[in-house]
């Protein structure tokens, strides 16, 4: 073995990493010595300043109930639990999704009904929910998957139809428009954001659940803690006597710290900044990538739309001569970390025994799920970066 490599040997580029600033340090740094570290003053104003930013930048009086939780996860709990669904009730739902968004119906011991997607968009078919639907049905969870809106008006006119209420999984989709309305403003009852490490911004842990329904997100903040009816900070900034608090149902754990909003209130101010950058990158691979036997990412339906670009995922089309795991021990074998999204729910033991399914059930996922790799697509990485991405799949193909 040799001590002088004839070429150098490239760091290996990480699948995703966040990007943290000097401000968003500096607010953790102030966090910490002020003596209030869990939820308080910041977890509020990230709220609001998150509510100001779904409303176009006008503060103010907006309707938007925005309610700050440590992680989507929880808040799609809370949403659910606030609607009221539970035992004897359905809930449909993509199965080319993460657990996530699937567990917390089980959470309610509510079942979970997996639809398959539309191949063009990889989002969840509109047709397939409403072939699903039964007389336990209660809700829809459309997922904007990769940051790709869901066609929110064939969701509401199905909703409207069947009397259901609409949660929508938001994890990949800050900042998404659809028909010009960044999604978080649609008239769904409830919309949940998460601030994950590999978000397309990041708390470390963290969400927002977003609700119109003043109801909703009473239910949901009582919840949030222990079914406390005021929280910590109430208690601590009040004029009654602080001691004093009822709990009026089994709550969660659920509030985001301060420490964790201080990140996010300068993350929020960077998430257009950050948009623009990913779509250059997705561009970028769109262009590079164009004549290969690739199915590229779709783009929005309507001109003018936002795409959030979580995720920059490629499918292998009928004529690629490689396989999915060929594609991607290669960009492994040059340092390219890459990622699969998703394996679809109907092939885990767990989703798979509970409700006896079949890959023939979900012919689209389950071909997408067989061809698909998703490229590394995040703010920090370099035009060189980039390049070297393109460089190694086009090598993968032997171009
Ligand atoms: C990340 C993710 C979630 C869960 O988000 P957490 O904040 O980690 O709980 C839910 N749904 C989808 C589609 C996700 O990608």
């Amino acid at each position: 073995m040799s001590n002088t490599p004839s070429q150098p040997v490239l760091p290996f580029l990480p699948f995703a990493l966040p990007e943290i600033g000097e401000e968003e340090i500096a607010e953790v740094v102030d966090t910490l010595r002020s003596g209030w570290v869990t939820t308080g003053p910041k977890a509020r104003k990230f709220e609001e300043a998150f509510g100001t930013y779904l409303n176009g930048g006008q503060a103010g009086e907006h309707g938007l109930h925005c309610i700050a939780v440590n992680s989507a996860t929880a808040g799609l709990h809370l949403a659910l639990e606030a609607l009221g669904i539970g035992p004897g009730d359905e809930v449909i739902t993509t199965t080319h999704t993460f657990t996530a968004t699937a567990e917390v119906v089980r959470y309610l011991g509510a079942d979970v009904k997996l639809v398959d997607i539309d191949p063009a968009t990889l989002n969840i078919d509109p047709a397939a929910i409403e072939a699903a639907i039964t007389p336990r049905t209660k809700c829809i969870m459309p997922v904007h998957y990769a940051g790709l809106a869901v066609d929110m008006d064939a969701i509401h006119d199905i909703a409207q139809r069947h009397g259901l209420k609409v949660v929508e999984d938001a994890a990949h989709a800050l900042p998404t428009t659809f028909k010009g309305q960044l999604v978080g403003l649609h008239a769904s009852d409830a919309v949940v954001f998460s601030f994950y490490a590999n978000k397309t911004m990041t708390t470390g842990e963290g969400g927002m659940l977003v609700t119109r329904n003043a109801e909703l997100a009473a239910r949901a903040k009582v919840m949030r803690l222990h079914g406390i009816n005021r929280d910590a900070f109430d208690r601590f900034t009040a004029k009654v006597p602080s001691w004093y608090y009822e709990i009026v149902a089994p709550g969660f754990k659920y509030n985001l710290t301060d420490i964790a909003a201080a990140l996010g209130l300068h993350q929020l101010t960077r998430i257009d900044g950050f948009q623009v950058r990913r779509e250059q990158i997705a561009t970028r691979f769109d262009e590079a990538l164009a004549d290969l036997p690739l199915v590229l990412p779709p783009r929005p339906q309507h001109a003018g739309d936002l795409h959030a670009w979580h995720l920059y995922v490629v499918r292998l089309s009928d004529e690629a001569t490689l396989t999915r795991d060929q594609l991607i021990d290669s960009l492994f074998a040059d340092g390219i970390g890459v990622s699969v999204h998703y394996i679809p729910l109907h092939l885990h033991p767990y989703w798979k025994e509970r409700y006896d399914l079949q890959p023939v059930q979900f012919p689209h996922s389950q071909k997408a799920y067989e061809r698909m790799v998703s490229l590394p697509l995040y703010t920090r990485m370099t035009d060189a970066d980039v390049e070297r991405v393109i460089t190694a799949v086009r090598k993968a193909f032997g171009r």
